[in-house]
């Protein structure tokens, strides 16, 4: 078994192979998209669906076969750039949008295998020497693949740069270069009780097994009562330091470490997102068109099952930070919403114990810009996962003091209203949306979910305060900015 993990973030990249990309390419011109995507089409592993090399996958019975999508990683060092390479595979069901890789078929638990990185010569060129790589592909015994990465569209310099602009890698983050189809457009299967061989000269061969879940009903959570008293729980920097701090009547209190009971002003802080540390990549996914109003205002049809994305953690800021707007676009616009924050390990989870799964609730301020949009159904990572782009905060609120199904929901720009709503309007409710994804993901303390926004959006420029605000949960400040002069982000 291999010993690595993922520290950070992993991000996959579709349609990155001439190969892939021509057996799309009839379709790209067809509704509801009309034209082939311009910026890479990137996608979250999300850290339920990790597993070493020969470390088994479990497959729900109701899973016949998965498919095999050997690839290629950069693994961020500390610089920021790429320090080692890592071969992976992602796993996923069929499905049957182009772009639109749906969160139930990609993040499955167990349905990215990672083996261990091995170190980039950092005098040889990046793309020569990724562009003389093959992976060999076997299952079973029986060779099915070989993937040729000097046939990668965007050489990894290129994607690296893409990327970069608007979207910091941060170490211990993978990008994975790509995956490709076989030259007939299928992709290798497997299922139940085969093993996955995947081969590159001078990496270890990485294993990927899978196996039929045995298990019944899932097991019974013991619910442990929690010691915390309820209240407002904030992350916030003070004096040097981050500290954890509670509501109090002043202000604020700090409640661990050597200035525990300090009373501070809500001004003498610096908020960060209200998000305890975890010691693994955190999931957040987002629910798009989860309200009517904000559907019909979109022209769409509600949806029929909860339409998800998921972003990278790498966005979230705190309460009463600055938010980059990007140069030369047309319509960045905010998203009032109700952040569900998980509290223990959620699997196959049932509607009616769903609120026994969740810590608390946060505001969250979605920002996205338009112009990037290429699709409806599937954002971009680039529309949605900015630098900057998720305002959280200013607290997490512990769960026994919210009824999530009732609160009202408003925005305002400088001041004036411009978006109301109620969480009683969403399509998919707070319980509805923990049964769902933890039907096929395994939610783990901290991990997020932003539950959508109604209608009400408008265009914020440079120098606009947005305040997103719920009700029994305060109020979200947020300063947008342009890009400083010396670094352009846009
Ligand atoms: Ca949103």
């Amino acid at each position: 078994m291999s010993n690595y993990f993922p520290t950070g973030t992993v991000y996959g990249t579709v349609l990155n192979f001439t190969n892939e990309w021509s057996h799309w390419t009839e379709r790209m011109s067809q509704p509801p998209y009309n034209a082939p995507p311009k910026a890479p089409v990137l996608y979250v592993k999300t850290a339920n669906t990790f597993r070493r090399s020969a470390e088994a996958t479990m497959l729900d019975s109701d899973i016949e076969r998965v498919f095999v999508g050997a690839g290629v990683g950069l693994l961020i060092g500390a610089d920021g750039r790429p320090e080692q390479v890592v071969l992976l595979n992602d796993l996923s069901l069929e499905h049957e949008n182009y772009y639109r890789t749906p969160v139930k078929s990609k993040n499955r638990d167990g349905f990215l295998t990672i083996g261990d990185p091995q170190q980039l010569c950092p005098e040889r060129n990046l793309d020569e020497f990724i562009a003389t790589l093959k992976i060999e592909v076997s299952i079973n015994g029986t060779h099915e693949q070989t993937v040729d990465l000097s046939t990668l569209r965007r050489k990894p310099s290129q994607l690296l740069a893409d990327v970069a602009e608007f979207m910091t890698l941060q170490p211990g983050d993978v990008l994975l270069l790509g995956t490709d189809s076989k030259a007939d457009g299928t992709r290798p299967a497997a299922g139940a009780g085969d093993r996955v061989e995947i081969n590159v000269d001078g990496l270890p061969t990485l294993v990927t097994v899978l196996s039929a879940h045995t298990a019944g009903p899932c097991a019974s959570v013991h619910v442990s009562q929690t010691t915390a008293k309820p209240g407002r729980w904030a992350r916030v920097v003070w004096g040097g330091a981050v500290h954890e701090a509670r509501e109090h009547e002043d202000g604020l209190i700090l409640t661990r470490g050597h200035h525990t009971g300090r009373v501070l002003g809500l001004d003498q802080v610096q908020w960060l997102p209200p998000l305890a540390p975890v010691n693994r990549p955190r999931t957040v996914l987002a629910l798009g068109l989860n309200y009517a109003d904000h559907a019909r205002e979109l022209a769409f049809k509600p949806p029929e099952e909860p339409m998800v994305f998921i972003k990278s953690a790498t966005g979230l800021i705190g309460h009463k930070g600055v938010t980059v707007r990007p140069r030369g676009i047309d319509y960045m616009h905010y998203e009032c919403e109700l952040a569900i924050v998980i509290g223990k390990t959620a699997s196959k989870v049932l509607r009616q114990h769903a609120y026994e799964y969740i810590a608390g609730y946060c505001v969250a301020n979605d920002y996205a810009i338009r112009d990037y949009l290429e699709n409806w159904f599937r954002p971009n990572l680039r529309v949605k996962n900015r630098d900057t782009g998720t305002p959280l905060g200013p607290w997490l609120v512990d769960a026994e003091q919210v009824d999530p199904m009732n609160l009202a929901l408003k925005t305002t720009v400088n001041g004036n209203v411009t978006q109301q709503g109620s969480t009683r309007d969403m399509i998919f409710d707070v319980p509805s949306l923990i049964e769902y994804f933890t039907q096929f993901m395994t939610l783990s303390p901290g991990d997020v979910i932003l539950t959508g926004t109604p209608d009400g959006i408008v265009d914020c420029k440079p120098g606009d305060i947005v305040i997103t605000e719920v009700e029994g949960l305060g109020a979200l400040v947020n300063h947008v900015v342009a890009p400083p002069d010396s670094r352009s982000l846009a």
